[in-house]
């Protein structure tokens, strides 16, 4: 791109309705939010569990910062690895059932180092179509053969692996996909990849914390085998940042030692490690947030809307409308009564499959979630039929 192609290219995308701007907020995390002036009822941020604001996790930090400092410093293998990350991860791999962890400083960074440190020209790899964004970069990255199977498709998943040459593969999925809110049939995968002696590779940003239980999608289907390789991360249910792999003590320390995107950047804030062990202390001792979660799903799911909103459980509840224009139209027109809920449009969802992603969270209250299901259904009511479930 030329410096001058700049500005034409930004108005296209205005005039596509693709141009993105960030809202800014004037307040902490939770249901209700102030945004650019205007108060609102919020389904928009992935702090599923209301843990971003919680004061055990405030005062965690605060204390951590008072003890450590605030930045870091260093990288963990210069002098940014201090007793509080060691603390963290020794519990973030005993709460996942695994050998060993490794914080990493975003859930990025984590998929970049994994899939790039465990495969090269030789390997290949087999990633559902809709990983996130940083799985498939991880991927290109690694400069290993790059397969797509269809979404959950096992059959055609299968297919692939047998016709593989590769010396070493690897399976690629989302345990919860991030703009669908359906999950990976994880235990079929992992007979998969034991049968074609593959790796299988969990990101499970929006389901730990969640699911088995808040331990995530390992335990959830008690799966335990050398060959899985889990990812969760920090900034969502946990209320931080940053990110964590977990696996076998000799796969971390693998990372550790070939991991670029963990080697040549800036350890997590100390404090962010403390305010991780504290989230872990929350998720064990307030389990009613879970629940409350899952209760908010199932109302969501029993609302008769006239757009299409698949069958999921978790937190993540898309309602596909179609059009990015219209998407955009109820958006905005839920805004002006006050709710927020993001539209979500091409490039990061299929052309034609523009939705709200309504995003759950234990900071909800249950007429939170009935205001935001009597606001949809109104403007379902007078919305264009023909832009009904496309
Ligand atoms: N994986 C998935 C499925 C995600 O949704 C995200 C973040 N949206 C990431 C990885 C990246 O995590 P982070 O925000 O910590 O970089």
């Amino acid at each position: 791109m030329r410096a001058d192609e700049l500005a034409p290219a930004l108005c296209a995308l205005t005039a596509e309705h693709r141009r993105r701007r960030r809202p800014c907020l004037e307040s902490a995390q939770g249901a209700r939010v102030v945004v650019d002036g205007q108060p609102l009822l919020a389904f928009a941020s992935n702090d599923y569990l209301g843990l971003a604001a919680h004061p055990r996790l405030a005062d965690a930090a605060q204390a951590a910062i008072h003890r450590f400092g605030v930045g870091a410093g260093a990288s963990h293998l210069v002098c940014g690895h201090s007793t509080l990350h060691e603390e963290a991860e020794q519990r973030l791999a005993a709460w996942v059932g695994c050998e060993r962890a490794l914080l990493f400083g975003s859930g990025y960074a984590a998929n970049l180092a994994v899939i790039t440190s465990l495969l090269g020209r030789d390997d290949e790899v087999f990633a559902d179509r809709l990983v996130h964004a940083s799985l498939n970069d991880g991927c290109l990255l690694s400069r290993a053969r790059f397969t797509r199977f269809p979404h959950n498709d096992l059959v055609r998943l299968e297919a692939q692996l047998c016709a593989s040459r590769a010396r070493s593969k690897m399976i690629v999925v989302d345990a919860v996909y991030s703009m669908d809110g359906d999950e990976a049939p994880l235990p079929a995968l992992l007979a998969l990849a034991r049968r074609h002696d593959a790796w299988l590779y969990v990101d499970d940003a929006h389901g730990f914390g969640l699911t088995g239980g808040g331990r995530g999608a390992l335990a959830e289907y008690a799966l335990a085998d050398e060959r899985i390789i889990y990812m969760g991360t920090l900034g969502k249910a946990a209320g931080v940042a940053g990110a964590f792999v977990a696996g076998s003590e000799t796969l971390i320390e693998w990372l550790l030692n070939r991991g670029r995107s963990y080697i040549y950047t800036t350890a997590l804030p100390p404090a962010l490690a403390a305010a991780t062990v504290a989230a872990l202390a929350v998720m064990a001792d307030e389990p009613w947030r879970r629940e409350r979660v899952f209760a908010h799903a199932r109302a969501v799911q029993a609302a008769r809307l006239a757009w299409r909103l698949p069958q999921v459980r978790l937190a993540i509840h898309p309602v596909i409308i179609g059009g990015d224009a219209e998407t955009l139209a109820v958006s905005q027109a839920l805004r002006e009564q006050g709710i927020w809920v993001p539209p979500i449009r091409p490039p990061t969802v299929p052309a034609g499959q523009a939705r709200l992603r309504i995003s759950l969270s234990a900071a909800h209250e249950v007429g939170d979630v009935a205001r935001l299901l009597a606001a949809l259904g109104q403007l379902a009511s007078c919305a264009d039929p023909n832009e009904r479930g496309a």
